[in-house]
């Protein structure tokens, strides 16, 4: 068997494969436009597409496709082969620069959110040669963005890639004016942690809201949940270690580089750190992860849940986005420096990420908000739906003591202007940990901890990025038209910790009191649910933000607040309907077959003895009718609450109705169907029970 480290990107065609493959004036001239955007003329193109396609053909593909990341969240993929007839009446294995850089599915099934009408259904993909072709079964796959014809991001790729190169220009500013002239580029990297359950697929197959919907929608409190909290970094079950090992393999044959798994604090779930990379790249590897998880388990036995909150009263499941930003040269602008003057370039990254967050907290809050999501944030397991941030106590004390002009313990002059010479060394801190907070700094790194563990990262990295842009835009709008540089540099640092320190929050984030500070007293943003935060995409201060940072056109967000609205009414509507169905057709049947085993057993012990009581039996019997009767009444009022929805006028109007009347009518049908469960025999509960599916994983 090969050894990991010759398995490891074995199915890439990454620098190593390009560069044994291709002429040196080729592979330049494609590095060139990798490592520095420039373009990319069709000889070097029909060059790699060569060289691509024997490779690939070689590693066992038959087929090509363009794999691009739809705003349905998933990847997208359409095969074609590579066969060309020969004269001959053979085949010969083709592949032209030009199928290499472009294609065109028909995008007419895609969601486009009014962007592309049917008739002019034509998409078109583009080749992002910044991300490393692969070999995924018998197809080579091409990351592509994804666009209309008049050349709207239908995709979630394209506006990464612009948020990117938006941060990439106002950081190059940014070093400049701190005379950094070698710098060629700046990046955003991503780590993201990704959480999971594994349940086994017998019992899945029994539960139609799991096939359905991905969570369950039903079930009672098990005897033993997380209370002990003895699974988390637990030793790890024989299938689970099993189904993690070939997943590591599956991986690492990707060049993705898995790092570190554990159990987490949830009976069977569990979690997979990469180490991380450049964000569009993290972004195209953890959606790749997210589909190999669930193939791999299948080969197992099992299912992966992605959904954010499969099981009530368990944790669910999120990811943790850390982020940095880093120069070609591997500088992290997110790291404190040796020198004071380092420093000062550090605290004015650092405020540039306080004044993005505090500035475009709806738009943070936007990028995770998914009605799967929705059930996590603010339940006491996740962060809160209020963003915040936390900086660590001395970073803190940094900050106090800019803001005050007072001296910073070790700091030898009382005024603390940035110069040189006056801004004391302050050491990294990573000993300090806050796991409550939304927007952690780890060090040399932010944690943004409200993504749902199904969510696309390109939409968190999108506004993210974005954000920061637009900060470092106007400080060095400033910077660059000061006359005297470290007094602008000083001045804008305090103002901006002065503006926007209410942000800053470094206690406990799931604390009923902070939520009631956030919003009273602080004024921060709360919104709990999808239908509360959606509208504010098109909020002008956001309108304006990422249409000048050329992120977004005016129409782009117009169709994602569309899309994201549609997927949650959608998502919720068949949660609705699965959830009648079950009650219907499963639970009523079950606890009627139950009521009347129990009756009839009651007549029996009468007809043979009549002076018996049978209390516990007419007891049963009694809450069991009450029980399915209000299950019959509260499945009509769901049914009815969904029909509803087709008096609603417009999408936005829908999604409230959903929040305001669907979820709430589906809060009450749980509430009997888990009752009767807990008192119905377990032989004729129609599916496996809570307990069952986390603790059925051996
Ligand atoms: P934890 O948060 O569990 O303590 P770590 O801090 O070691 O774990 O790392 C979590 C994730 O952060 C990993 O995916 C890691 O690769 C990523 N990470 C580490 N350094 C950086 C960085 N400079 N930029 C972005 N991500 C990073
Ligand atoms: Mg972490």
């Amino acid at each position: 068997m090969a050894s990991v480290t010759e398995q490891f990107g074995s199915l890439v065609f990454d620098d190593r494969v390009m560069k044994a493959n291709l002429s040196a004036k080729v592979y330049q001239s494609l590095k060139k436009t990798i490592d520095e955007g420039a373009g990319l003329d069709l000889s070097v193109a029909n060059a790699v597409a060569t060289a691509m396609k024997d490779w690939a053909v070689a590693n066992g593909a038959t087929h090509y496709t363009h794999w691009f990341q739809p705003l349905t969240g998933i990847t997208a993929e359409k095969h074609d082969s590579f066969i060309s007839p020969a004269p001959d009446g053979r085949i010969i294995m083709e592949f032209s620069g030009k199928e290499l850089i472009k294609g065109e599915p028909d995008a007419s099934s895609f969601p486009s959110g009014g962007l592309r009408a049917t008739f002019e259904a034509r998409g078109y993909t583009a080749w992002d040669p910044t991300s490393y072709a692969f070999i995924k079964g018998k197809t080579l796959c091409i990351p592509t963005a994804f666009c209309s014809y008049g050349g709207e991001a239908l995709d979630k790729k394209t506006p990464l890639l612009r948020s990117m190169e938006a941060l990439n220009k106002q950081a190059l500013r940014i070093l400049k004016l701190f005379g950094n002239n070698t710098v060629k580029c700046v990046r955003t990297s991503v780590g993201p942690e990704q959480e999971y359950f594994l349940v086994d697929k017998d019992m899945y197959d029994k539960r139609r809201d799991l096939v359905y919907t991905g969570r369950t929608l039903f079930g009672a409190k098990p005897p033993k949940g997380q209370e002990m909290d003895d699974h988390y970094f637990g030793v790890i079950k024989p299938r689970v270690a099993a189904f993690m090992e070939e997943l590591n393999d599956e991986l690492w044959k990707l060049g993705i580089l898995a790092k570190t798994e554990h159990n987490e604090v949830a009976p069977a779930q569990h979690e997979l750190a990469p180490i991380y990379t450049t964000t569009n790249i993290a972004t195209d590897h953890n959606q790749l992860t997210m589909e190999i998880m669930q193939k791999v388990a299948t080969k197992h036995g099992l299912v992966c849940l992605l959904h954010e909150k499969p099981f009530a009263g368990v944790n669910g499941s999120g990811k943790h986005n850390n982020w940095s930003i880093a120069t070609d040269a591997g500088v992290n602008l997110l790291s404190p420096g040796e020198t004071p003057y380092e420093n000062a370039q550090f605290l004015l990254f650092l405020c540039a990420v306080i004044k993005a967050v505090d500035d475009y907290q709806d738009l943070l809050r936007i990028s995770v908000a998914t009605a799967g999501n929705d059930h996590r944030l603010g339940a006491n397991e996740a962060p809160p739906a209020v963003v915040s941030m936390f900086l660590g106590d001395e970073l803190n004390a940094v900050l106090e003591a800019i803001e005050t002009d007072t001296p910073y313990k070790g700091a030898e002059k009382t005024q603390m202007k940035l110069g040189v010479d006056v801004l004391p060394n302050f050491s990294r801190d990573t000993t300090d940990r806050n796991r409550t907070s939304p927007f952690a700094f780890t060090g040399n790194k932010f944690e943004f901890r409200m993504l749902g563990s199904s969510n696309s990262i390109a939409c968190a990295n999108i506004m993210l990025n974005s954000a920061v842009a637009e900060s470092l835009k106007i400080y060095a709008d400033r910077l660059e038209a000061a006359d005297d540089f470290e007094t602008a540099l000083h001045e804008m640092i305090r103002k901006t910790i002065k503006d926007h320190k209410h942000i800053i929050f470094n206690g406990n984030g799931y604390d009923d009191a902070w939520i009631k500070e956030a919003t009273e007293k602080r004024g921060l943003c709360n919104y709990r649910t999808t239908p509360d935060c959606v509208p504010h995409l098109l909020d002008k201060k956001n309108v304006d933000m990422l249409t000048s940072q050329g992120v977004f056109t005016d129409a782009e967000l117009k169709s994602r607040y569309e899309i994201t609205l549609e997927n949650y009414c959608k998502t919720v509507v068949i949660e609705a309907n699965t959830m009648a169905a079950m009650a219907k057709t499963e639970i009523l049947p079950a606890v009627e077959a139950y009521t009347a085993k129990v009756a009839k057993s009651a007549a029996a012990k009468k007809a043979l003895d009549g002076t018996l009581a049978c209390a516990y039996e007419k007891q049963l019997v009694k809450k069991l009718s009450a029980l399915t009767d209000t299950i019959a009444a509260k499945t009509e009022e769901l049914e009815k609450a969904v029909l509803a929805l087709a008096n609603t006028e417009s999408i936005g109007e829908e999604a409230d109705a959903i929040r305001d009347s669907v979820l709430v009518k589906m809060s009450e049908l749980r509430v009997p169907c888990d009752a009767a469960e807990t008192l119905t025999a377990k032989d004729y509960w129609p599916f496996p029970t809570y307990g069952d599916l986390l603790f059925g994983v051996k």
